[in-house]
């Protein structure tokens, strides 16, 4: 035999290690690169432990066929020395001479080598003697001793060499991936995350340390146990249905889950649970990976302090006293535009152009993603994100309670919220109302021959310093008839609609004596005043761009319906009364709905006044809708949903153009902006609503006048309240203690000025946004002398 190794005795084991100068066909490298899942791994050179009493063709045999195949071979003559060697260096294959009892029992030896730890990835084979047909032994007693397999003898080196190749593809290389098994397993004992798998059929086969002590389980008490048999959560099987409908195809699932632990406390979880494909392609696992939203006290300090910084950065961002943190929309406009407000934006853009799940669920699992690689304040800001994402009525900021002036504290509950939440239970109905119907006998003024005083009174309607009061008393309060006529005019709403003037007339006629005259703030001067914005609003070069005429005739009309016979009470109210029009409406947008619709009944009960009548049906359906879907938006209780959804789908994207102003294509992509069918919708629901509640913008006489009437209305509902023993939904308006300054700042502060950032950062209003200044600094003085004057003189 050539010298191709060095032999070496030692304690009776001889190791023949092969010459790695060797060339023959059979060369191997010493290391063999191995990929296993995701894994690569390094096979070192195979060793091999021949255990032989005595030296006979089989063990050469086998020795030239390691020395062939390139591994390393160890040879044993007796139990003890085999052993040794093995716990020694782990031999891949062991190969034990079953043929002569009379040295030693073979299968007592295999006994000893599997009772230690590392033989549980070591390959044992037993070479047992050639026999007859007749005499074929069972080979159970082999595999009971813990024998791999066996090996009739044969010392043909070929067969030798087969034997060992086949072993090294077989189950060598499966026992060596198995071994790569204890990284993972060490890392999933080690992870902080808790980590459970169960089979396909639910059944608890592993829970990690972590798992463990979130739950307050042992380790037994879960493995083996159904997951729903487990009170680690009472809806488990919801859970599970949800779970099973939305990972049967494959996909991973990531969300909250409230976890019940032994004690029975909630434990909130972000949990991750990711099916695992095995045999035939089929789902075999599912790994859940939760982490609880606040471990520990560190995490919580962190929070704190990114929330304190963050709060910092809003409040020196703001630069009105009082305004409150509902939305910051001048830093995401063209003036106060920053390169990373966009980036978030452009992010969002794409969240929002995802379609597959309903869009929380997808920002909730993009924040989830975005958590894995952040550093910890980062991924507890987040935490604290999808609290508020979950948790929260997500456009309506919360008042501070305490410090929060009563003034607003009282407009919001007034105006915010509905029946769902204020309903006393008090069934008093009020009277049902009589619906005017269109009158006999109409004036029968044309544009061409309306009186000079009320021609007069009309002559700046285009400008925003237009007084809806002269024409007020102009018209004998019939203000909306002759502006209405006007307007359209302007606009060509007839013959948008293809009817005559005097169907236009017989309809304004007939929406006007439908508003309430004794209303002191919703009567026909509102709408008169609300259409003037509306038109208002509609010539700036902006809106022009954004909208066509059907949106521009929509506007008109919505404008003009949209309080129509107004009680002069607010939601609240009509719900706490049980009203008949509250119960009608289902304690939702009473006021709002049935201005809506009775706008509709009054307009198409009568050919007389139908404005619609000559409409091709596609268009009226589309006309309607969109006067509908406006009137509905000056519902107060969804002011912050407009206001937010405008900022984030028009301004900050139009923001994010204007500071890349110059590119290619970029008057393109404003016109995509703004002219999206539902960009088009949050544009003129941004515009009915401002041009709504616009009297705190209006020149500073008109804005005290507005002020007036709207509280004398407030005062009037109190009284009735109290008169008729009702829940007293807005308490400071009463006449007799109520600071008007003050609620008027409290209105601006909380509705008004961060809505008309946002709008004129779009349409672009500076002398609208100068009177709202203006207006404020008349409040905010007006009530620094009431309180001078209330404060006793120094002595
Ligand atoms: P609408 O009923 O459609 O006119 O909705 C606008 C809401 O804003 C109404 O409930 C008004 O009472 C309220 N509002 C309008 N202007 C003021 C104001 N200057 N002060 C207090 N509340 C106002
Ligand atoms: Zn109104």
């Amino acid at each position: 035999m050539r010298a191709m190794y060095k032999a070496m005795e030692r304690k009776g084991v001889k190791t023949l290690e092969n010459s790695q100068l060797h060339n023959g066909p059979f060369h191997k490298a010493a290391v063999t690169d191995v990929q296993f899942g995701p894994m690569r791994l390094q096979q070192d050179q195979l060793q091999v432990l021949l255990v032989f009493a005595k030296e006979d063709s089989q063990s050469n045999g086998f020795c030239w066929a390691c020395e062939k195949a390139g591994f390393t071979c160890n040879i044993a003559r007796t139990p003890e020395t085999a052993l040794e060697s093995f716990v020694d260096k782990h031999h891949d294959i062991i190969i034990i001479d079953h043929r002569h009892s009379r040295y030693f029992d073979a299968e007592a030896l295999c006994r000893s080598i599997r009772a230690t730890k590392p033989s549980e990835n070591a390959v044992i084979i037993a070479v047992v003697r050639r026999q007859s047909d007749r005499d074929e032994a069972s080979v159970m007693p082999l595999i009971a001793a813990g024998f791999t397999r066996r090996y009739v003898e044969n010392s043909n080196i070929m067969a030798c060499y087969n034997e060992l190749i086949q072993l090294e593809f077989g189950e060598v290389l499966a026992q060596f991936k198995l071994r790569a098994c204890n990284s993972l397993f060490t890392t999933l004992e080690r992870s902080q995350e808790a980590i459970e798998i169960t089979s396909e059929d639910h059944l608890i086969e592993y829970v990690n340390p972590a798992f463990e002590s979130t739950m307050g389980y042992q380790k037994d008490e879960l493995v083996g146990k159904e997951l729903t048999e487990v009170p680690v959560n009472e809806k488990k099987s919801d859970f599970l249905d949800t779970l099973n409908s939305c990972i049967k195809t494959g996909k991973e699932w990531e969300g909250i889950y409230y976890a019940k632990n032994k004690n029975g406390d909630n434990i909130q979880q972000n949990v991750k649970i990711i099916p695992v494909f095995g045999h035939r392609g089929k789902i075999r696992h599912y790994v859940s990976i939760c982490r609880p939203c606040n471990d520990n006290n560190k995490a919580e300090k962190q929070r704190e302090r990114v929330q304190a910084e963050c709060q910092t950065d809003l409040q020196t961002c703001r630069h009105k006293d009082r305004r409150k943190g509902s939305l910051d929309v001048r830093s995401t406009t063209s003036r106060g535009s920053d390169g990373s407000s966009q980036r978030r934006h452009s992010s969002m853009a794409r969240i929002h152009s995802m379609t597959i799940e309903a869009p929380i669920t997808k920002v909730i699992n993009i924040i989830n993603a975005a958590q894995e690689n952040s550093p910890m304040p980062v991924a507890e800001a987040l935490d604290r994100v999808l609290e508020i994402l979950r948790t929260t009525e997500l456009y309506s900021p919360q008042l501070g309670t305490k410090d929060e002036d009563p003034h607003t504290n009282d407009l919001v509950g007034g105006l915010m919220t509905d029946g769902s939440r204020r309903l006393s239970g008090n069934e008093y109905i009020l009277s049902a109302k009589q619906i005017h119907p269109v009158p006999g006998f109409i004036s029968t003024f044309s544009l061409t021959d309306i009186p000079p005083r009320i021609a007069q009174a009309m002559e700046n309607e285009e400008k925003w310093e237009f007084n809806i009061f002269e024409l007020e008393t102009a018209t004998h309060k019939r203000p909306l008839v002759y502006l209405g006529l006007k307007m359209f005019a302007r606009f060509g709403v007839c013959s948008f609609l293809n009817c005559s003037e005097a169907t236009l007339r017989s309809w304004l006629h007939v929406i006007e004596s439908n508003y309430h005259a004794g209303n002191s703030y919703h009567n026909s001067t509102h709408s008169a005043d609300v259409l003037h914005a509306t038109a208002y609003f509609l010539s700036k070069e902006r809106v022009k761009q954004s909208l066509d005429q059907i949106d521009e005739v929509a506007a008109l009309i919505a404008a003009t319906v949209h309080d129509v016979d107004h009680p002069g009470r607010t939601n609240s109210f009509l719900c706490n009364a049980g009203s008949e029009l509250a119960i009608l409406y289902n304690d939702t947008a009473v006021l709002e709905s049935h201005h809506a619709a009775l706008a509709f009944q009054l307009t198409t009960r009568d050919d007389k006044c139908n404005i619609f009548k000559n409409m091709e049906r596609n268009e009226y359906r589309t006309l309607r809708q969109a006067i509908i879907d406006m009137v509905l938006a000056t519902e107060m209780t969804k002011h912050f949903e407009h206001v937010n959804k405008f900022a984030n789908s028009i301004n900050k994207p139009l923001a994010a153009l204007e500071e890349s102003e110059g590119s290619i294509g970029e008057d393109d992509s404003v016109k995509n902006v703004l002219t999206t069918p539902e960009n088009r919708i949050l544009i003129k629901r941004m515009l009915i609503k401002c041009a709504d509640i616009s009297n705190p913008c209006r020149a500073l006489e008109q804005c005290i006048e507005w002020a007036g009437r709207i509280s004398e209305e407030y005062f009037a509902q109190t009284d009735d309240e109290k008169r008729q023993g009702l829940p007293v939904v807005m308490p400071v308006f009463d006449r007799n203690t109520c600071s008007i300054p003050k609620s008027q700042m409290g209105f601006v502060d909380y509705f008004i000025t961060d809505m008309f950032d946002a709008w004129d950062a779009f349409a672009d209003l500076p002398n609208v946004m100068q009177h709202l200044d203006n207006n404020f600094k008349y409040w905010k003085g007006l009530d620094e002398r009431q309180l001078r004057s209330l404060r006793p003189p120094p002595e």
